[in-house]
């Protein structure tokens, strides 16, 4: 898989805001926020995207969601709420091919998610 600019976050070659790390996983501060409050959580280790999680790497994608709820609750919006999102290949709107659990707090989201959703476009 082609190095993307999260392996260099996680290899500190280039800086973000880190809020959580573990031997797994790793959370920091999105760049460009959606919301009062986005973070990203990602596996230390490469996985392009969900098509590509392995049987093996299921362990690994509950560890994700637990440290999303770890620092919503460390945060205390856990009640309040959030969305917890991965988006999958271009029409997912996935932009960086490593995975990542966008975790969006702060105001109430709403639904569904895209701006130009129509009942008549839905099959
Ligand atoms: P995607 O579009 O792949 O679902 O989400 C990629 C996310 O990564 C975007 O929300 C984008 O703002 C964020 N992002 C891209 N490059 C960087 C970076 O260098 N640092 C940080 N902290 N976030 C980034």
């Amino acid at each position: 898989m082609a190095e993307t600019i999260f392996t260099k976050i996680i290899d500190r070659d280039i800086p973000a805001d880190i809020i959580y790390e573990d031997d797994e996983v790793l959370a920091f501060n999105d760049i460009n926020p959606q919301a009062p409050t986005h973070f990203l959580v990602i596996p230390k280790k490469p996985i392009a995207t969900i098509n590509d999680i392995a049987a093996e790497d299921a362990e690994l994608i509950g560890k994700m969601y637990l440290a999303a709820a770890s620092i919503a609750k460390e945060m205390g919006f856990e009640q309040n709420g959030y969305r917890a999102v991965m988006n999958c290949n271009p029409d997912g709107g996935q932009t960086v091919y490593h995975i990542h659990l966008h975790v969006l707090a702060g105001k109430a989201m709403g639904w569904p998610p895209y701006q130009d959703a129509l009942k008549q476009d839905l099959p």
